[in-house]
């Protein structure tokens, strides 16, 4: 098993190898949590000027004036315009540059691939969208990624590393080894590298984790959540996921899995077969993948006329329609989509209970679908939570929508590289690129 030495560890061996580099990062070593603490205030605190650092932060204007010299110098920080005086000496504003590297990032879905290429604030500088199946396994699906990624790399503005590259997979992954475990939806990918393989290839570190993690991070940083600190992103789509946010930071658990509820048992009904091979799972009976089963099953019925009559037209059933038909009034697609708000407001209001969250977040297709799913939802949690629980409790669809998971690979990759244990190891040679080993660097 590749274990990653500790950063004391790893500066003991650097001085063996290297004495004179060794040294500097024995030095480093006291200085980086001060780095990564004034790096993190300017880039998502919103401070501005070496005053502010000092004050906000409490450290001494010596430390924060040398701090914020190193960050000049390796270029992540720069200095702008004079900022409005508040009486003392004026002092120059500072700004993360975002455009110091760039990004590779990417969702994979169970039927489709978003890629893009952000700058390190999130920013999208180009993407691409196609239909992809991810059951076709790891081959494939990660060859036409790469091709994908290749012409933005082709296209990105002149001179710009590549500082890192970010993906979300719709399975359970070991976030530590960056590689998909067991995922039921994704056959062929149990273990696969999917890390080590991007960053063999980009020569550039790499992170995987779940989807709805990468999504939970997007919304935190870019979305809903910027100043919540308690926050569950729920995505409810062809299954259904949960990100868990918890004192600002993605909550991923022992291994990774943290947030996995769609395969939470509601029923002890041994009928109804998960595609986890188990029965009686959440998303089993009450995610799109099973909206659109129940609602193959009212069109060949005749339990529902609205639905025969897409099923005659179409040859299928999805979710999306019976969200529209349910819009439009047929009363068994009303009552699919209610039985299944009620399910998931059922297991939401018992991790309100357990979690006490500020802002629950919902994302995915069925959730942006029509009021009904989400009334039903709203109705349960706030009628089985506790009462102080839900007390200020807001259930809000997500702002960001599709672009939830391309942002939230983008801050996947930052929030690593601007963690101290790894953000030590390269802050010297003033770049990530090339570094592909820091991938295992990874702070759960
Ligand atoms: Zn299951």
């Amino acid at each position: 098993m590749d274990i990653t030495p500790s950063l004391q560890d790893y500066c003991m061996r650097e001085a063996e190898v290297n004495p004179q580099r060794g040294k500097v990062t024995e030095v480093l070593i006291d200085q980086v949590d001060n780095l990564a603490l004034v790096l993190a205030a300017v880039r998502t605190g919103g401070l501005r000027t070496r005053p502010e650092l000092v004050r906000e932060l409490g450290l001494g204007r010596n430390v924060i004036s040398q701090r914020v010299g190193q960050l000049l110098e390796v270029g992540l920080l720069d200095e702008g315009r004079l900022a409005p005086s508040t009486g003392g000496r004026p002092s120059r504003e500072l700004r993360f540059r975002s455009e110091a590297g760039c990004l590779l990032v990417a969702e994979l879905g169970a039927t489709d691939l978003q890629v893009g290429l952000s700058d390190l604030s999130g920013e999208l500088l180009d993407q691409r969208v196609e239909r992809c199946d991810v059951a076709a396994g790891p081959e494939p699906t990660l060859g036409r990624l790469e091709q994908l990624f290749d012409e933005l790399l082709a296209g990105r503005p002149a001179g710009v590393p590549l500082w890192g590259v970010g993906l979300g997979v719709p399975g359970p992954v070991e976030f530590s080894q960056g590689r998909p475990i067991a995922p039921p939806i994704m056959p062929g990918w149990d273990a696969y590298p999917v890390r080590d393989r991007l960053s063999a290839r980009y020569q550039a570190p790499a992170w995987i984790d779940n989807d709805v993690n990468v999504m939970a991070l997007g919304e935190l940083r870019a979305g809903i959540g910027r100043s919540e600190l308690e926050l569950m992103y729920v995505k409810v789509g062809s299954g259904i996921g949960a990100g868990l946010i918890s004192g600002g930071r993605l909550h991923r658990g022992a291994q990774g899995t943290a947030g996995d509820i769609g395969h939470v048992s509601v029923t002890d009904d041994e009928s109804i077969l998960c595609r986890c091979g188990n029965t009686g799972c959440l998303e089993a009976i009450a995610g799109g993948y099973a909206l659109a089963r129940d609602g193959l099953a009212a069109a060949e019925s005749g339990r529902s006329k609205a639905l025969a009559a897409v099923l005659k037209q179409s040859g299928a059933v999805t979710a999306r329609d019976v969200t529209a038909a349910a819009g439009a009034g047929d009363r068994t697609s009303l009552a699919l989509l209610t039985s299944s708000g009620r399910l998931v407001g059922r297991v939401l209001a018992t991790l309100v209970n357990f979690y006490n969250p500020s802002v629950i977040v919902m994302g995915g297709q069925v959730s942006s679908g029509e009021d009904m799913f989400l009334t039903e939802l709203r109705r349960t949690v706030y009628g089985r939570s506790t009462a102080l629980a839900a007390r200020d409790l807001r259930i809000k669809t997500s702002p960001l929508g599709d672009r939830a998971g391309l942002l939230g690979a983008a801050f996947l990759v930052v929030d690593q590289l601007f963690e101290r244990d790894c953000l030590a190891r390269w802050i010297q040679s003033g770049s990530p690129t090339g570094h592909p080993e820091l991938s295992s660097v990874a702070a759960a």
